[in-house]
Order: C-alpha cells, then structure tokens, then sequence
C-alpha cells in the first residue's frame, strides 16, 4: 500500500485531451469516419466538459471536493472514480456533480463513478457467494489502474433491447442486447470471452478511455449469455461507435445562439460490438456459474448511485436556470423582489430544485454500507424521489425560465443582425428595456435562456431528466419496492386497536409475511455505520468560493 494520501498522476484537462490522441477508435459522427477524437469539432463541447472534470480537481478551491482518498490504496484520486464509504463521501460527490454540472450543463464523467461503486458491490455479493475474493481482487486491481491512469469510463448499459415486451433471449435479433458467443477464447495468449450485440445509448461513448459493459435488466437462467459485465478500451478491435454531436459545436461562434451548448454538450453513441475478445482480467461475470442472478442487483446498485448523481447534475442545470431567470427579470426593468408574480415563478423554480436536490442529500444521510463491502449506497426511496421529480419537474422548470423572460428568448433576430449597420443600431435602442442594462447583456441572456431551454438542447435536457438514468417507471418501481408502507399500516392498525377485536378473536395478523400490504416495513433508518458520529462534519469544509452556488 502507498503512503496514505500519495496522490494519484491526476490528469489536466490537456493531459485528457492528449490521452485520447494516443486511442484509435472506429467512430462515426454525421456519416464520416472520425480521424482524431480529440481533435474532432462536433466533439469538442463534450470533450470540454469532461476535462474540466479534470482541471478542477487541480484548482485549490475545489480539490477537496473533487478528490478523495480511495480506501483500499491511500491514494488521493479524482472524485469521479472513487468509492464511497460515508455518507460524507456521498454529500460530496452530490456536491461535487452539481458543482461541475453547472459549470458545463452535464459533465457525464460522474457515470464512471456510479458504475465503479456498482461493480464493487457486485463483485463483493459474487465473492460471498462463492466463498472466494477473486471477483474482488479482480475488480481492485482494475479500478486502481483506473484511479492511478485517472481514466474516464462510459457506460455501456442500455441495450438496443428489440422489442420490449419480450426478454433478451426471446428477440428475433440476438444482436438486440450485448451477449457472450465464446467463452474460453485465447487471443494473443491471454484467456478471455468474446462478446457481440449492440448498446444503443452511451453517454460521451467516441471520447472516453474505456466502456463499462452491464447487463441492463434482471437476467433469468435463459439469459445467462446476456449477463455481462466487463470493460472494453475504446479502441478494442470489433467495436464501432456511431455517434451524433456534442451539444452544439460551431454554431455561431462568434456571437451565437447556441451560447452554452456550443462549448459544453454531450454526444451520445451506438456501441456495436462484433465478435469483441475481452481478456479474463477485465471480465467482472459473464453469466456463467449462475453469476447472471447478480444483475439484478447490479442494476439495482447502478440505478441508485446514478438516480442519486443525476440529481446532483440536474441541480447544477437548475443553478443555471435560476441565475439567467433573475438575469433576465432585471434585463426587462424589474426586481423580482418586488414584483409579486416573478417572484412566485423564481421561488418555485428554487424550490423545485432545491427539493430535488435535498432528496440527494437525504439519500446521502441515510445511506448504508453494503453488507457485502465497504461501499456506501445512496437510500433508494430518497434517491428515487429525487430522480422521478427532477425528471418531471424539468418541464416546469422550462416553463418557468420562459414566463420570465417574455417571447423574445424565440423571436430575436438571429445573431448575424447584431453586425448589420443598417439595423444594429436602432435595434439596440428599440429593444433595449431597463435604461441599467446594456441591450447586448439582455440578448444574450435571452440567448442564453434560448439556447437551455427552448432550442435542440433545451429538449435534450428534457429527455435526459425524464429516461437518462431510467425512466420514470422505473423510480416508481423502485420508491413502491423500497417504502415502508407495512410499518405504516401496522401503525393504523395500532391506532386503530385492530389485533385485540371486541370477540376476542385476532385480527389479520400484521406480521403475516404472506400479507402484501405489510411486506415492506422500516427497516430502521439509523444505524451505526449509518451515520456520523454527533459533531462530526460528514463534509469536507470547503471555502466560500468552493461551494456550489446558490
Ligand atoms: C441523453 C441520454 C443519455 C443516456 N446515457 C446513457 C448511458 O450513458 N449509458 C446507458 O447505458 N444508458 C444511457 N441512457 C439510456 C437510459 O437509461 C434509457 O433511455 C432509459 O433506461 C429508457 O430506455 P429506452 O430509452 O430504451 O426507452 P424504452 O425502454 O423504449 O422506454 C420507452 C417507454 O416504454 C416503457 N417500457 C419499456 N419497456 C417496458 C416494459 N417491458 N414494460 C412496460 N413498459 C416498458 C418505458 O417505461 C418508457 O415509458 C441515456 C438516455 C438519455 C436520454
């Protein structure tokens, strides 16, 4: 083990840019081969918005946030790769994706987070089962390399998944979901399996290190050759990534529109895998030995770190939405103080995002360790709660960034008018609205507003908040699944003295693990390893300036 604390070779966001110079990927963006990822224009916003991941973790006002010392090693790693073992771990990293999601919109590299904690505690459940450490010491080793090399990973998660009412291994196209057509195959000497099917939405897929193969769903015995999980280099020979765009590269950059998403976004990818060789070192299961009924808690731990980390990043788009509504308010010459109706609208947009965002932090402090491993998993109900709002909620938020700023957010002319010496002039007399502010400071908030919540990006942040992490269904699955709803019958039935009936016969028994309504009791939030102790700080104590603001 390193000296405690040794810090990790932590990357800048150049040493990211350069490192993905040396992968030699096959992605298609638009219908063209692309030569240099790194040097790709239809990429940049996304590539920018995963280095900052980077060079924040170099600033002195955010390192403490942005790293973290991961157990196992001593080592000082980027937040967005370590393992949470505390609550406090847990307010950080919430802290941490908000702070780097409003910065950029979204900086996707806190998946490689939630997939790491993920595969921990699979790794740790496989282990107990067969009475061994090999999946562990198999999962340690990678993510030390990970931590140490301070890679970005995707997830390579959502199968294409045919038609969905059927199960992968009833799909007329086997290729529907990633799967395993050998086991035991030798390539270069090295043992291994080989892997074929399609994951059909990868966040940031054409410009991060490596993908994180998972099985999307709950595998039967059937599946066994769908339940996979394993990692994959980018440039792995076999696997093609057709991508569209990050954000909106190259709109108008002088003066655009596109004012946010022309430098961060995020592009997304189609990962086909055709006959892919996956050394035994990189493969955490592959179905066999009946390891495919761990997916379903695989996706169960995935699903809660990442519901709990959206929440975090769809806060940081909130913080976004605040600032420019109240921009905008003072643009058009009012206060929103004083002015009692966009007062309400702004107080409910803060109040949407900050209830969201205060379901992550109740998460964070009811969380527990996995009995299984050192890993600390975000409180299910209260990480869902957060997600299902925000990805509800996302559409009042649009609606409200557009009560306050009035039609012009879609109307104004478009941006190759502010040159136009015929009408630049007189428009910025005519349109301008609080004698205090500039017109050009007030187009450009409109711009601004335009470009998050109103043009293609506006919609994408939409359909993220609503299916990225999961869709609604399933978080409503999940808050049902997790609820106590039995101890609070058993309370009603308490009050209302049911089990002494007046004949003296006893009433349906609240205990009966055969009754449905009372099947899920408290299972006590507060525990010892739950908690900190009293007057312990759970978070790092950040400066001022560190602090997401609000
Ligand atoms: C911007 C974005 C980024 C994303 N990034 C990633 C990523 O990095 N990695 C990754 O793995 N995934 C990613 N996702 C995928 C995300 O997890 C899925 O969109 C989500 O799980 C829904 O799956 P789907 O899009 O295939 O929709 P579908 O599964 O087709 O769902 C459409 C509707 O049908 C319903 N439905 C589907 N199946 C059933 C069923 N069997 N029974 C009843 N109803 C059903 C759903 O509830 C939903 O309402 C991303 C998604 C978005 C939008």
């Amino acid at each position: 083990m390193n000296a405690p604390h040794a810090t990790a070779a932590l990357m800048t966001g150049d040493d990211y840019r350069e490192s993905l110079r040396r992968l030699n990927p096959t992605v298609y963006v638009d219908g063209r081969l692309i030569d240099s990822i790194a040097d790709a224009p239809a990429l940049q916003p996304g590539i920018n918005a995963i280095a900052l991941t980077y060079d924040f973790a170099h600033r002195p006002e955010y390192a403490p946030l942005m790293t973290a010392v991961q157990h196992t090693s001593g080592r000082r790693v980027n937040r967005m790769t370590h393992i949470d073992t505390g609550s406090g771990d847990l307010l950080n990293k919430l802290e941490a994706v908000r702070l780097i999601c409003h910065e950029t919109g979204c900086a996707q590299r806190y998946l490689t987070h939630d997939a790491l904690n993920a595969i921990a505690q699979v790794s740790a459940r496989l282990d107990d089962a067969a009475g061994s450490s090999a999946h562990t010491e198999r999962f340690t080793e990678y993510l030390h390399r990970v931590q140490d090399q301070d890679l970005t990973l995707g997830v390579a998660m959502t199968d294409a998944k045919g038609d969905r009412s059927r199960r992968p291994h009833q799909q007329a196209n086997v290729d529907s979901y990633v799967h395993v057509v050998e086991r035991n195959a030798v390539h270069n000497g090295q043992r291994g399996i080989v892997i074929s099917g399609t994951k059909a939405i990868v966040t940031g897929a054409p410009y991060v290190h490596e993908l994180l193969v998972m099985p999307c769903r709950a595998m039967g015995r059937e599946d066994a050759e769908f339940a996979v999980c394993c990692a994959v280099p980018l440039d792995a020979p076999g696997l093609t990534i057709v991508a569209r765009p990050a954000g909106r590269p190259g709109e108008k950059l002088e003066h655009g529109d596109a004012l946010f998403s022309r430098r961060y976004g995020q592009s997304t990818g189609v990962c086909i895998f055709d006959r892919v060789f996956v050394p035994e070192d990189r493969v955490f299961y592959d179905g066999s030995g009946g390891s495919w009924e761990h997916s379903s808690h695989l996706t169960y731990s995935y699903a809660t770190h990442h519901r709990h980390s959206c929440i975090g990043a769809r806060a940081g788009f909130g913080d976004l939405l605040i600032g420019a509504g109240a921009l905008m308010c003072e643009a058009n010459g009012f206060d929103p103080g004083q002015e009692t109706h966009l007062r309400e609208q702004m107080v409910e947009l803060i109040t949407i995002t900050e209830s969201f965002f205060a379901c992550g932090v109740a998460a964070s402090v009811y969380a527990k360790a996995d009995p299984h491993c050192a890993v600390f998993m975000p409180e299910p109900v209260f990480a869902n709660i957060g997600k299902l709002l925000l990805a509800t909620k996302i559409y009042d938020m649009h609606r409200i960034a557009h009560y306050v700023s009035g039609g012009l957010i879609v109307t104004l002319p478009g941006p190759d008018e502010d040159h136009n010496p015929e009408t630049a002039g007189r428009l910025a007399d005519l349109l301008r609205a609080n004698p205090d502010v500039p017109y050009e400071q007030r187009i450009e908030t409109a711009r601004f507003i335009e470009d998050l919540t109103a043009g293609y990006q506006g919609g994408w942040y939409s359909t993220i908040s609503l299916h990225g992490g999961g869709s609604p269904a399933a978080m409503k699955q999940e808050i049902w699944r997790h609820y106590p709803v039995g101890s609070k019958v058993e309370l009603v039935e308490r009050l209302l003295e049911r089990g002494i009936a007046g004949d003296g016969s006893a009433a349906a028994a609240p205990h009966d693990p055969a009754r449905a309504i009372t099947r899920n009791r408290q299972p006590g939030r507060c525990c010892d390893a739950g908690c900190a102790p009293p007057g312990q700080p759970v978070m790092v104590d950040l400066p001022a300036p560190g602090r997401a603001p609000r």
